[in-house]
């Protein structure tokens, strides 16, 4: 197709310029020899390429069958951009889809029409100490969009600090905790 192109503009510019036919046609003749050689060029080209085409098929989110499938929410991911609708695919615990209408297709589906998604909250001012087994949903937390909980403030926290987040992680909760250090616990050890 380019080839065939360029032939022609070879012959009219030939009659513009006045210049021999037979140079032009000389030249077209080995524009013409391009063709098999593009199309052969095209098919190995394709042939490199297919394996990581059909790679990137795999990797697309879109074709991944995902467990939580969250439609519709106005979505402030903490970027600092402007807030913007859209759907999250979850799998695995993990985001692996953030778009507009994803094609999707979910396990569950959330219709959060009306609602924020966001990250999860980190709240670094808590004093979980002698609680952490009344819920362990953490429920309080949850429903306020908290995720992750800081506590051992005010001087106060465990001083083997080891021993407790085994603990806490034995607890399997909802949420992530991590600990200070407390002052007032270190000194008067
Ligand atoms: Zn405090």
């Amino acid at each position: 197709m380019v080839a065939e192109l360029f032939v022609v503009i070879l012959v009219r510019y030939s009659q513009l310029f006045l210049v021999p036919r037979s140079w032009f046609l000389v030249l077209a003749s080995c524009s013409l020899l391009l063709v098999p050689y593009i199309a052969i060029m095209k098919s190995v080209l394709f042939l490199i390429l297919l394996p990581f085409t059909l790679f990137a098929q795999q990797k697309n989110p879109i074709a991944i069958v995902c467990d939580i499938l969250i439609r519709n929410g106005k979505i402030i991911d903490g970027s600092g951009n402007s807030w913007y609708y859209g759907d999250i695919a979850v799998k695995d615990g993990k985001i692996v889809g953030i778009g507009r209408q994803l094609t999707n297709t979910g396990e569950k589906t959330i219709d959060a029409t009306g609602l924020i998604v966001a990250p999860g909250f980190i709240d670094v001012h808590t004093h979980l100490e002698q609680d952490e087994t009344k819920d362990p949903n953490a429920t309080n937390f949850i429903m306020d969009g908290v995720t992750t909980c800081i506590t051992g403030n005010c001087g106060a926290s465990n001083t083997d600090i080891g021993k407790y987040l085994r603990f806490i992680d034995s607890l399997k909760l909802s949420i992530n905790v991590a600990t200070l250090v407390g002052h007032n616990d270190v000194r008067s050890k």
